[in-house]
């Protein structure tokens, strides 16, 4: 079958021909019918970020079962599913509280294991979520990025009169946008750069009320404006970059909260007294369960949350140098790859 392999670290990846997965008792096998590409595929096909090799990337994906395990039960062949990338054990604390994405044995799907770059991928029965007949493959392979979005806003207590600024109008910025105005929060503002500037219009489009550009305005002076000197009660950072955290805590009033669901690669200053002295509550997410990535079907398939402004490109799996190069010339939003 066709894949993407990432066989060795360091840039560059073969789009080659790779085994067809092994079927096991509790697994099922299904050929990919729309696969995005992550923020996080970024660094491992460019090979700054270390997998086991050979790997196949891809985990945010959907399409058609084409064989089922000895053990499944539940599941058939031509059911039409999106699987959820974490797989726990399980049996761990943190898996018996349904945080089995902080499972100590943790395996991710095309990070750990064989992904969905490819045009067969195996995953375990009980990550699979049958899609109704009328949600639509991409719609699908958008449910992973919504989830991560999702826990960070499910994590929140935004209310109704809430001020709440997203940094970042990435994908997953668009989506903490869109779940905000769900939570039925007062004003939902956005925070991008120059370069965001399309990404800044579809915010608008998808929820926001308010977007700001902070490479020619101060965001925290915007938000003293736009809320006659009462700061924000939340600030959601889809962006993970030193810079964001400081401003957070200008524009945060007494008592708000700051949100992270951008990863950090290096390590920002907090002004911890600030923390203390106006009571900030601080926390992170990391990707979502398995309950909130059904939750995230189910808002998408209600049309609650929408996909369709997001995704700005397709290609065939075969021309994965080609979307590459788009992903990292940042002139796109999200890219469905069909294998
Ligand atoms: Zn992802
Ligand atoms: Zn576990």
């Amino acid at each position: 079958m066709l894949a993407v392999v990432k066989e060795k670290p360091g840039p560059g990846f073969a789009v080659k021909d790779a085994p067809y997965p092994a079927l096991r008792e509790d697994d099922v096998i299904i050929k990919v019918r729309s696969v995005g590409i992550c923020g996080t595929d970024g660094p491992i096909l460019a090979g700054t970020r270390e997998v086991p090799y050979p790997l196949i990337p891809g985990h945010e994906f959907a399409g058609d079962i084409v064989e089922v395990g000895s053990r499944v039960k539940g599941l058939k062949e031509g059911d039409r599913v999106t699987p959820c990338i974490v797989i726990g054990c399980g049996d761990c604390d943190m898996c018996i509280e349904g945080k089995e994405v902080l499972c100590d044995h943790l395996i991710e799907t095309g990070i750990h294991v064989d992904g969905a770059f490819a045009e067969y991928v195996r995953v375990p029965a009980k990550v699979c979520r049958k899609m109704q007949d009328t949600t639509t493959y991409d719609q699908g392979a958008s449910v992973d990025p919504i989830a991560s979005a999702y826990r960070t806003v499910k994590a929140s207590s935004i209310t109704s009169k809430d001020v709440c600024v997203v940094y970042g109008p990435g994908p997953i910025g668009l989506y903490a946008v869109q779940l905000i105005r769900l939570r039925g929060a007062k004003t939902v503002i956005c925070v991008g750069t120059d370069a965001d500037a399309k990404r800044l219009a579809l915010a608008e489009e998808l929820g926001a009320d308010v977007t700001i550009n902070a490479s020619v305005e101060d965001p925290v002076e915007r938000v003293r404006e736009i809320t006659g000197g009462k700061m924000a009660d939340y600030v959601q950072d889809c962006v993970g970059v030193p810079g964001v955290p400081e401003a957070a805590m200008n524009m945060l009033k007494k008592g708000g909260s700051y949100a992270v669901t951008g990863l950090y690669h290096s390590v920002p200053q907090v002004d911890l007294g600030k923390v203390v002295r106006s009571e900030i509550n601080i926390y992170g997410t990391i990707c979502y369960t398995r309950r909130e990535f059904e939750e995230c079907l189910h808002l998408v398939e209600e049309g609650r949350v929408k996909v369709e402004p997001l995704i700005t490109h397709h290609f065939p799996l075969r021309e994965m140098e080609e979307a590459f190069a788009v992903m990292q010339s940042k002139q796109c939003m999200k890219i469905i790859m069909h294998p």
